[in-house]
């Protein structure tokens, strides 16, 4: 993934230690320890969010900017306080850029109304982009309704990276605002922000980024970034619910008209007139959420404390570790395949077809939290024609433990649904798969290159290979799908492979072919690796077995491919248990 800044390599996390501070980590759900991989949903408090809390409303809770007693003083100055530590967090120039809101929604809701009240008008352009949250399109969508401009959206390939040539091609001076998210929630594309901002700079448009997803993965820097408005929630960062940052340039700010109006906004109010507060006031109508202005404070010093370094490196080692754990499950499709990715892996299960929300649910049962559906992304989910994705998203806090649980329960999840499934079409409910023909692959080849060696020519040895092909154990045609299909091979080749029941990693594998003599190379490898320990497949010399058999010249090139594929894809399954185990 890109970050802002790059990890130091000394910058390590201490996971369990980080754990230790989120009481809710050490629960349970469903009778199971608790495995939280929804996070870009909402994250954990830690225990120093939670006290910061409850010691605001047990000895200091007042209103703000009112009163001249000492408890309103404090209460006033622990609000302003979390105001400062929001703007060393974002690297605003001063603490007045920094708007207190409900959430990202508000903030994008309070720019798009604002901005577009001064600054929109028919003939205007407002560009968002294809990987948007409702949040950032519905807005935009009213302002450009009651403004009269038009909306344009950013394109995005297809494994959900914006096509900034596109984008480069549609932009003019007619161009206002350019509002884009800095980490797709749907998809987990990281946005090349920098250069989004650039150009729409160049034609004087301004820039709104939703960094809601962002700002707990790695460093923020608005003035770096050069963003004129950056939205944030504080859920999303370990802090309070109710309670968000919109960080936006002086320069917009001031020039922008009110929010919302009431208390606390305003300098002077006659029945006539009323004049305005100066920022931040101006957009901080009424009383607002000062627990959670304080609490998120409170959160952004504790992700502030652990360092950007070290948590940018952990999640990363964290998403290549979940990302690999998931490509190798059969039927899993990871949706979204961008180059620079982080945090989130969104994914379907196609074969078996698996409902994303019936996903959920299972996963729920062993304890796993994770989001499924459309995640607010209507239009993405639209482009790859899926009603909804299941989606893991990473925090600092999570471990390789979380996520090799999440990939043991699918594994087992795709498993159990596909023997239902052939059990369904087959109108049986049991699978029978070859037993082992030896204790080991190494006594099990012994035997065979025995048999071979009873045959000196190949019309013999061929004989014998037919016929032990037409002894294979059947494979249900329900089982016979995309995913168990084995690619490189001239003729249709299937493979289902799974854990051996009972056992701690040997292989089951079941295989066909439309070929005989395919068949027969099956009958072989099922001879040496069924019900086999994972570890003793990887191990076995299979290309100096078939030399010493004396068969592999008899192969055409084609069929040598075929069989090299037929051993990968069970090295594949072998490997899937190793790493499982
Ligand atoms: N933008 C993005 C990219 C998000 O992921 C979310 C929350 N899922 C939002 C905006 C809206 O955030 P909130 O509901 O906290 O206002």
């Amino acid at each position: 993934m890109t970050v802002a800044a790059e990890p130091r390599p000394h910058a390590t996390l201490d996971a369990e230690k980080i754990r230790a501070d989120f009481p809710i980590l050490h629960t349970h759900a469903r009778g199971k320890p608790l495995v939280y991989l929804d996070n870009g949903a909402s994250t954990q408090k830690p225990r120093q969010v939670i006290d910061t809390i409850v010691r605001y409303y047990e000895s200091q809770n007042a209103n703000i900017h009112r009163g001249v007693y000492e408890l309103s003083q404090n209460a006033t100055e622990q609000y302003e306080h979390a105001r400062r530590i929001a703007q060393r967090f974002l690297n605003a120039a001063e603490p007045a850029e920094v708007i207190f809101t409900r959430g990202t929604t508000e903030s994008i809701n309070l720019v798009a109304s604002s901005f577009g009240r001064g600054f929109l008008e028919a003939g205007d352009e407002v560009f968002i982009s294809a990987l948007e949250h409702h949040s950032n399109i519905v807005p935009w969508q009213i302002a450009c309704q009651q403004s009269g401009a038009e909306l344009k959206v950013i394109p995005m390939n297809e494994h959900g990276e914006l096509m900034l040539d596109d984008f480069a091609a549609m932009l003019s001076s007619r161009v206002k605002i350019v509002a884009v998210t800095h980490l797709s929630n749907a998809l987990g594309t990281v946005v090349p922000v920098e250069q989004i901002i650039a150009m729409a700079h160049s034609v004087g448009a301004a820039v709104l980024i939703d960094g809601a997803q962002w700002v707990a993965h790695a460093k923020t820097d608005v003035q770096k970034l050069d963003a004129d408005f950056y939205c944030f929630s504080g859920h999303k960062i370990f802090g309070p619910t109710g309670i968000g940052i919109l960080y936006g340039k002086r320069k917009y700010l001031d020039a922008m008209p009110p929010y919302q109006s009431g208390g606390d906004m305003i300098e002077q109010v006659t029945f006539r007139k009323t004049t305005y507060a100066q920022l931040p006031n101006k957009f901080e109508a009424g009383t607002p959420n000062i627990a959670g202005a304080i609490g998120l404070g409170a959160a952004l010093e504790y992700v502030q404390k652990v360092g950007f370094d070290a948590i940018a490196s952990h999640e990363r080692a964290l998403h290549a570790h979940l990302t690999k754990r998931l490509s190798v499950i059969p039927g899993l499709k990871i949706i979204g395949t961008a180059k620079h990715k982080a945090s989130v892996v969104s994914f379907t299960v196609e074969e078996p077809k698996l409902n994303a929300q019936d996903i959920g649910v299972m996963l729920d049962l062993e304890g796993i939290a994770i989001r499924t559906g459309h995640h607010c992304c209507q239009p993405i989910m639209d482009r790859y024609g899926v009603p909804g994705t299941a989606r893991a998203s990473l925090a600092l806090y999570n471990t390789k433990h979380d996520v090799d649980r999440l990939a043991d329960a699918l594994a087992k999840i795709v498993r159990v649904s596909t023997e239902k499934a052939a059990a369904r079409s087959a109108g049986t409910h049991e699978i029978k798969f070859p037993d082992p023909s030896a204790s080991t692959p190494d006594e099990a080849a012994a035997e065979l290159v025995e048999t071979f060696e009873m045959f000196e020519d190949w019309k013999d040895k061929y004989a014998v290979l037919i016929e032990m092909g037409e002894k294979l154990l059947p494979m249900d045609p329900a089982m016979k799908t995309e995913v168990t299909k084995v690619h490189g091979c001239q003729s249709v080749v299937h493979m289902f492979g799974r854990k051996r029941p009972g056992t701690q990693d040997s292989v089951d594998f079941l295989a066909d072919s439309d070929a005989d003599i395919v068949r027969g190379l099956i009958a072989i490898l099922e001879k040496l690796f069924a019900g086999q320990s994972a570890h003793a497949i990887l191990a076995f010399d299979i290309e100096g077995f078939f030399k010493k058999l004396g068969l592999d010249q008899h192969l055409s090139m084609g069929r040598r491919n075929g069989l090299a594929g037929m051993v990968s894809r069970l090295k594949a399954h072998a490997n899937q248990l190793v790493t499982a185990s």
